[in-house]
């Protein structure tokens, strides 16, 4: 797949900005990647929808393909949307014993992840965890969890023959207050499919529990059901975030994208593996990569953006040296600014620098001040900018209508240009030694 993709982009060569046509013969690709990797038909259209919307017109990064920059889009606008919370690892359990409702398919790794969410907050948080099988379908599932139990060192609920699920839950929570437990999960029974019983006695059960996280385990690998069954257990249950099994597998991990597409529910434990140890906290960049299957060209192209910046950075170096800051490099300097939200450009680096920084936080340089002060720089000619010696009233007047402001607000803009002039003059004559102290050498 990866070298489909890489073929389409070769031929996609041309520099500067992404065109329609570009972003039109990438998407095609991207497409075909989204499906095959189990990502649902609706979900993918509506994403390369999105994609293409920010693509076209992108500009391309030096020295990498416009293919190999559309595809860091798409990885971008991947992230964007598999990110659902801000901490997906932090499971709520404050005011114990918390319960935890664990649901799924039968098979889905609900009793697996049990175990090694018990052992991570035994572990990482230092919680007293008790785990409760609610599996009375096979006598085997209680004692499969008994047996983790065992080995991980968490204790699980004494197996009463012959209980029905709700009084399970409800033994396991008077046992956890007695106790002294922080958390209790309960591991439910599944069926193959979801029908009216088995949804219904996940409901019984999570009246009776009131479960502080209602966690459902879904196959990664079954891609497009797992969406349906997440549907139908949100609808039903109501549940507070996805754990992914079977991430180790062969899957490219779509099913994580549709879910959060279809479902919105935050995805946040994915398990890699059988091994008590083998869960990990959802990284949406992780799965952007392995859906794309393509995360040494999104690393190729940030790296490229990197030495751009660099470059940028001393060519303005090697201006200001000989004391040269006209129109062009104040809106570099000013685009910097809003960039890194602040006064933290380049001219933070600069030794001398301070000072004028301070006097531009005084000024009350906020985005909005900002903005209006590089549109008055768009306003003007291209020998204007290099030259604002040039700005005399009538062309003053001219630049200040164009940008919708007062001529008063260019006064002020030229002045800024002036008072860095001149400082960049004297730091010029302090020589390349003086400036490059300043830690950009
Ligand atoms: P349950 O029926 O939902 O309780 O599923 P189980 O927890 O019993 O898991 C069913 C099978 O899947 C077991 O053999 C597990 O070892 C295996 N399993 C669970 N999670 C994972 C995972 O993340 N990766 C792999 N490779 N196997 C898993
Ligand atoms: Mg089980």
């Amino acid at each position: 797949l990866s070298e489909r993709l890489g073929g389409v982009f070769d031929r996609l060569t041309k520099q500067g900005a992404l065109s329609e046509d570009d972003v039109r013969t990438a998407m095609r690709e991207v497409r075909v990647a989204l499906l095959e990797a189990d990502v649902s038909l609706p979900v993918a259209r509506q994403f390369i929808k999105a994609v293409e919307k920010k693509a076209t017109g992108a500009a391309v990064t030096k020295s990498v393909t416009p293919g190999q920059q559309v595809v860091k889009i798409v990885h971008d606008e991947l992230v964007h949307v598999l990110t659902g919370d801000e901490d997906p690892g932090k499971l709520k359990i404050d005011s114990p014993p918390a319960p935890i409702l664990m649901v799924g398919l039968q098979g889905s790794g609900k009793t697996t992840t049990t175990a090694k969410l018990a052992k991570r907050l035994k572990e990482r948080e230092g919680k007293k965890v008790l785990m409760a099988s609610l599996d009375t379908n096979r006598p085997a599932a209680m004692e499969q969890l008994a047996i983790l139990g065992t080995q991980i060192g968490v204790d699980t609920l004494p197996i009463v023959r012959g209980e029905d699920p709700v009084a399970i839950a409800r033994r396991a929570k008077t046992q956890a207050s007695l106790g002294g437990y922080d958390v209790y999960m309960l591991d439910t029974a599944g069926r193959l499919h979801i029908d009216e019983e088995l949804i219904a006695q996940a409901a019984a059960v999570r009246d009776v529990a009131n479960p502080r996280e209602t966690l459902l385990v879904v196959d990664g690998l079954t891609g497009q059901d797992a969406v349906n069954v997440a549907e139908e257990f949100d609808d039903k249950i109501g549940v507070s975030g996805v754990v992914l099994t079977r991430m180790d597998g062969d899957g490219r991990g779509g099913a994580a994208l549709s879910m959060r597409a279809i479902t919105g529910k935050p995805i946040r434990f994915v398990g890699l593996g059988e091994k008590m140890d083998a869960i990990e906290t959802f990284e949406p960049e992780r799965i952007a990569g392995r859906i794309l299957g393509m995360g040494d060209i999104v690393s190729l192209v940030e790296k490229a953006q990197e030495v751009l910046e660099a470059e940028q950075a001393e060519r303005m170096m090697k201006r200001f040296q000989k004391g040269q800051f006209n129109m062009n490099d104040l809106k570099g300097q000013l685009e910097q600014m809003l960039k890194m939200g602040g006064m933290q450009g380049m001219m933070s680096m600069m030794p001398g620098m301070a000072k004028m920084q301070k006097q531009l936080d005084d000024a009350g340089m906020d985005d909005k001040v900002i903005k209006r002060q590089i549109a008055l720089i768009q306003s003007m000619t291209k020998k204007e900018r290099a030259n604002p010696a040039l700005l005399q009233a009538s062309r003053k007047k001219r630049i200040a209508a164009g940008a919708g402001q007062d001529v008063s607000d260019l006064n002020k803009l030229l002045k800024m240009q002036r008072q860095m002039s001149d400082a960049m003059k004297k730091l010029g004559k302090m020589g390349k030694k003086g400036m490059m102290k300043g830690g950009l050498g």
